[in-house]
């Protein structure tokens, strides 16, 4: 049987100053609304960074109106076809930072950052000896999936990377040291605070892992596992050779398994990797404890 791919899913991102960033984003908002596209875009003065999903004739519109504005001509969309829409609603939401970094000073990617590495340059960059790899992301995607060999920042969200940095990558100023992430827009920010610090090179890679993915040289070599993301696909494959793997583990029974389930407990919604038979056995709870206290509050 073959898929209906009749739907696709857009990501992209820019560093740009937006003036009144908050009037735009809810122009955008209602556009969005008009035009039928649902995700979830993020708008600060700094720039935007959204994922949208739509059908080929929605996404089409939206990438053909966005090139026509004066901000984002040369905006790069990552496209991936889909069966469906990605998202349930459009959310379109002015913030302070696009990455939450929190840092004292700011940081202009357009003014500082890495080196930019084609998905060809960062595999062979991959394979030489003495270059540090480090994950941008947070230690949940990691876990799914990344490059082989690459360093897990132990951090749960993207604000601990400077004091991670700090602690853990100091002495090695003097090494190349390579970073990807999703889709970039964080390794812009992480090179970007790198270079701050006092780190001599520092590359990233350009258009993230689902750019490497998709590229028909590398297709994807080297990435171990599935790629986190922030819509309802939860990950996506990457590796497209015979050398695709699944690193994660069920969080239950420990096999070998790379789908992320969120806790039944309306409390708890812990988001784990869950291998279908366990989902079936503990009834997609993530620990006894969530368990009996949902029963315990259907009874009550
Ligand atoms: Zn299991
Ligand atoms: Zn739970």
């Amino acid at each position: 049987m073959s898929k209906d791919l009749s739907y696709r899913i857009l990501l992209y991102y820019k560093y740009v100053n937006i003036p009144d960033y908050e009037q735009f984003a809810a122009d955008h908002l209602q556009y969005c609304k008009e035009l039928g596209v649902k995700g979830r875009i993020l708008v600060a003065e700094e720039g935007i960074n959204g994922t949208v999903s739509g059908t080929i004739a929605q996404t089409e519109k939206y990438m053909q109106d966005m090139h026509n504005h004066p901000l984002f001509k040369d905006m790069v969309f990552k496209i991936d076809e889909a069966e469906g829409h990605a998202f349930k609603k459009i959310f379109v939401r002015p913030k302070k930072e696009l990455v939450t970094f929190r840092l004292d000073k700011n940081l202009d990617p357009n003014q500082i950052g890495g080196k930019r590495l084609s998905p060809a340059k960062f595999y062979e960059m991959l394979q030489k000896e003495d270059v540090i790899v480090l994950d941008g992301r947070n230690n949940y995607e990691y876990d799914i999936g990344h490059f082989r060999n690459a360093i897990r920042p132990d951090v749960e969200s993207f604000r601990e990377f400077p004091e991670w940095i700090r602690n853990n990558l100091a002495q090695h100023k003097d090494k190349p040291i390579i970073t990807y992430c999703t889709g970039g827009i964080r390794c812009e920010k992480l090179t970007a605070f790198m270079i701050e610090e006092g780190f001599q090179d520092v590359s990233q890679l350009d258009g993230g892992i689902v750019t490497y993915g998709k590229d028909p040289q590398v297709q994807g070599r080297l990435f171990d596992g599935k790629c986190y993301v922030f819509d309802e696909r939860i990950s996506v494959r990457i590796n497209n050779t015979p050398e695709d793997v699944v690193i994660g583990r069920c969080h239950h029974c420990g096999k070998p398994e790379d789908r992320y389930i969120n806790c039944a407990n309306d409390f708890c919604h812990l988001q784990h990797i869950c291998c279908e038979e366990c989902e079936e056995l503990h009834h997609g709870f993530c620990s006894k404890e969530c368990e009996e206290k949902e029963w315990s509050r259907c009874e009550s």
